[in-house]
């Protein structure tokens, strides 16, 4: 028997299953033990038969492969059982739970998925000519127009293909519109709160600012005093999440608005939480001057693992004029792109353009199933959903688990590890073992402004019952750690394939290709 655990680069550190998990195969039930498909390789075999192909020298030009093709010889079934195991090895929001803090990770409803691939929006070829995609173009700018009415701005760039992406197209009209101004040599300071998204304070030096941190006050929220201190005539602007990475509302954000309004900046608003409030407050009522929405996180879309996204990035009317080509115009033959800077109209400044093509199709379909099959009231149930739930289990845990912030919270709950005081249990230990549980973790030790951060993001989507399985497993799991039983959580998580891996190495060394084991070359 074949131990494939052998010589892998991920062995489970310990190197061994959990105790009383051995059998024969190596399998256990459903979860079963397979080589890497290079490895159950048979030379010769072959799902399908295909005809010699003459190959003629003379048309290749001498390029002619000389040696094998290099692909691993399987037949159909093992193809097909390889990769249908595959997919059950993913976590994903179809299978459970997912309460990922920041990510929002909410059901995906099927009418979306089915819009998404019907033949005439699934095969559309970026490049058609205008006429033959009046209905995509259609789609697009009816998109558009729920973003500008829920956000209450008059414009938005649809191109942006995630958050991070979102906030580069939000910071480089406001650099461009400063440019305008005449003050890129002197307005080069950004403030960026504490609790900021790492990518906040990255794009602001992306786009060649300087990043001043503003610190958190005892409740959570910026502190505005430190805010209106660090104000002046070199600040561009100021980038803020609302609600906060804390999932809590900045309740003097007007007072912000006007603070940085006068004193010469632009104020950028990280709506990546914007399912904490659609329908309910319109960002442009807040003064905000940009902000991209995550179209995969408020209005659903399959995005775990990193895709696919989209941040369209709405604009006021001080930065509409610098919004990015391309952009939808009607005329007189229906509707258009503007794909040119030197095609822009009246008035109108694009800074450049920031993405190939015109923006992620598949993911504006889904948003707009979602918002058209949700209707107005729809959306604001489902904010409000998403807050119950969050707020569920603020009530449910937090007599167990730390609050470091007292208060309503918006659509996620901050923890800390202050629960954890003494146990010897870290919030890493915590999240193992509540693998072992079925739950995806929370995330962690983020945001940074908390010790041991635990972030929960239920989303609307979840059930009663859910939830209420979920409160039972951690309060379990609290009383556990607190009674002392530190090796339990040490050794977890003891049920799933691989077990605590060894992060610094893969990410030091990482292993990125399949080497063929010696013996095989023989
Ligand atoms: C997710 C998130 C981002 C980044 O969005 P991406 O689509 O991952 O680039 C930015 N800010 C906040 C607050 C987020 O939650």
């Amino acid at each position: 028997m074949t131990d494939f655990s052998q010589g892998r680069t991920n062995v489970p550190m310990g190197g061994s299953q959990a105790p009383g998990a051995q059998t024969v195969s190596g399998s256990r039930g459903l979860e079963f033990a397979e080589p890497l498909i290079f490895e159950m390789h048979h030379e010769g075999r072959t799902g399908v038969d295909l005809p010699d192909v003459p190959v003629s020298d003379a048309r290749l030009n001498g390029m002619r492969r000389q040696g094998p093709v290099g692909l691993p010889g399987l037949s159909e079934p093992q193809v097909v059982r390889h990769y249908t195991r595959l997919s059950q090895k993913n976590y994903g929001i179809d299978s459970g739970f997912y309460p990922l803090g920041s990510c929002t990770m909410k059901h995906n409803p099927r009418l979306g998925e089915k819009a998404a691939r019907m033949a005439g929006l699934g095969d559309l070829h970026p490049l058609q000519p205008f006429s033959t995609v009046q209905g995509a173009l259609e789609l697009v700018d009816t998109l558009a127009h729920w973003i500008k009415t829920l956000c209450g701005m008059p414009a938005v760039a649809m191109s942006p293909a995630a958050g991070a992406h979102g906030e580069l197209c939000g910071m480089m009209a406001i650099k461009a519109a400063i440019e305008d101004r005449g003050e890129a040599a002197t307005r080069t300071r950004v403030l960026v709160p504490d609790s900021a998204h790492g990518t906040n304070p990255a794009t602001a030096a992306a786009c060649g600012f300087s990043v001043d941190s503003i610190p958190a006050n005892d409740r959570g929220r910026v502190d505005v005093a430190a805010l209106k201190a660090k104000l002046g005539p070199d600040v561009a602007g100021v980038m803020l999440t609302n609600p906060n990475t804390c999932g809590l509302f900045e309740t003097e954000i007007l007072d912000i608005a006007d603070a940085v309004h006068a004193a010469g900046g632009y104020f950028y608003c990280d709506g990546a939480n914007f399912n904490a409030i659609v329908g309910r407050v319109r960002p442009g009522d807040l003064g905000i001057d940009c902000m991209h929405l995550n179209l995969h996180k408020t209005f659903a879309t399959p995005h775990g693992g990193g895709g696919p996204g989209a941040g369209p990035t709405v604009l006021s009317d001080a930065l509409a004029p610098y919004a990015p080509v391309p952009y939808i115009v009607h005329d007189a033959k229906g509707l258009r792109l503007v794909e040119r800077q030197a095609d822009a109209g009246e008035g109108e400044k694009p800074f450049g353009r920031i993405k190939g093509f015109h923006g992620q199709m598949g993911v504006f379909i889904r948003a707009l199933v979602y918002m058209m099959s949700h209707g107005a009231e729809g959306l604001l149930q489902s904010s409000t959903d998403a807050v119950l739930n969050a707020n569920y289990l603020r009530a449910r845990l937090g007599d167990v688990m730390s609050v470091p912030f007292d208060g309503i919270c918006m659509h996620e709950v901050l923890f800390d590890d202050a629960f954890l005081h003494d146990t010897g249990v870290t919030t890493l230990d915590f999240a193992k073992a509540m693998i072992d549980e079925g739950f995806h973790p929370m995330t962690m030790y983020f945001p940074l402004v908390v010790h041991g951060a635990l972030l929960m993001e239920p989303t609307e989507s979840e059930s009663k019952e859910t939830l209420d399985g979920y409160v039972a497993t951690l309060r379990a799991l609290t009383e556990r750690a607190k009674a002392g039983d530190v090796q339990f959580f040490k050794d977890a998580p003891r049920l799933t394939p691989r077990r605590r891996l060894d992060e610094t190495t893969a990410a030091r060394k990482p292993v990125l290709r399949w080497t063929p084991p010696v013996e095989d070359n023989a």
